[in-house]
């Protein structure tokens, strides 16, 4: 039963909400990187640099993230990063994505901000032309940097508003609280984009109703830890608010101790708005089908209920309802006849 179910989600058409492009950066590129652009890498091999990806904690992760985006240096780089995620992801059954980047990460490393955006733009539209994906793109802001910083940053992007769709914040949550970025967020809505934010993966649920209530956020990235607060799920139930939950993630992260415990059932039983997205796949074991074989294997999940997840991923999307349509007859009709 349960590969059945595997497969009729392998079939439909899917969409990735919640995906850092940096966290695709496979061990085998980044030393291919590493070796084409001349960067001295700690790691003597890719079974090595593998081996360090053991994680107690969000920050033991950022601290080996940080380290592997090195390696980026060039417009071409970004670009080879941002293809290789899409034709990856092409296997999965991925028809659209809504990535993010970390501008202020290569920033810092003195990388400007045109050969980060050029290099992710020229695969995505490539991704769009050859592969069928269509994207947004998500200029994202470290919390764990200033509003000072964050500022800038957005001020730097004035000269690319046309290639950015919407703003996220992300990196060391504990802390870092939204309300730190709230005349940022204000300001990318008043200048008329969308916002996501990470909110209560190892934060607590006071973050997601200040990412719902003081920065009026279209989306929550995790959002796990709503679950501690009935009062905030009832809410976060009532608006349809998507929460873009990260399975393997959660599991490398130990936001949960095994997949048998993940509440991916227990949210939507309370009525949240639940999407399925790797987070940052090539360090957490996995992209979007290894997320649903994960969750598949591990819990009692329905056909009914991976039919609301996969409705979820486009509902929850940027797209406009027109572009979401094909897209969920297409879901609608294989679970129709998945259970005729
Ligand atoms: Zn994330």
């Amino acid at each position: 039963m349960k590969h059945k179910l595997v497969d009729l989600i392998a079939a439909c058409p899917k969409t990735e909400l919640h995906l850092h492009l940096e966290g695709s950066l496979e061990p085998a590129m980044v030393f291919a990187l590493a070796e084409r652009n001349g960067v001295i890498l700690p790691y003597a091999s890719v079974a090595e640099l593998q081996a360090a990806y053991q994680f107690n904690n969000l920050q033991e992760f950022l601290d080996v993230y940080y380290a592997g985006m090195s390696v980026l240096l060039h417009e071409a780089d970004f670009y080879d990063l941002t293809w290789a995620y899409l034709q990856r992801v092409h296997q999965d059954g991925v028809v659209h994505v809504e990535v993010f980047f970390d501008p202020q990460a290569h920033l810092e490393r003195g990388i400007p901000l045109a050969t980060q955006i050029h290099g992710i733009r020229r695969a995505l539209e490539q991704g769009q032309a050859e592969l069928g994906i269509s994207f947004r793109l998500i200029l994202s802001f470290l919390r764990h940097l200033s509003e000072e910083s964050a500022f800038a940053t957005l001020a730097q992007a004035e000269d690319f508003f046309p290639l950015i769709d919407g703003f996220g914040l992300d990196s060391s949550e504990k802390g870092h609280p939204p309300e730190k970025f709230a005349r940022v967020f204000a300001r990318c809505k008043e200048l008329g984009f969308k916002i996501t934010l990470h909110a209560g993966e190892e934060g607590p649920a006071d973050y997601v109703w200040q990412a719902l209530n003081l920065l009026h956020t279209d989306r929550i990235d995790h959002g796990n830890r709503s679950l501690e607060d009935p009062q905030l799920i009832q809410t976060l139930a009532e608006r349809q608010m998507t929460l873009t939950v990260c399975p393997l993630s959660n599991l490398k992260l130990r936001v949960v101790q095994q997949m048998e415990q993940h509440p991916l059932i227990q949210m939507l039983d309370s009525g949240l708005k639940v999407t399925i997205n790797s987070d940052d796949p090539a360090y957490f074991g996995g992209y979007m089908m290894d997320n649903y074989r994960a969750l598949i294997e591990a819990l009692p999940l329905t056909s009914e209920q991976l039919h609301q997840l996969a409705r979820n991923a486009f509902t929850g999307s940027w797209l406009s309802p027109e572009e979401q349509q094909p897209h969920l007859e297409q879901i609608d009709a294989l679970f129709a006849a998945f259970q005729a």
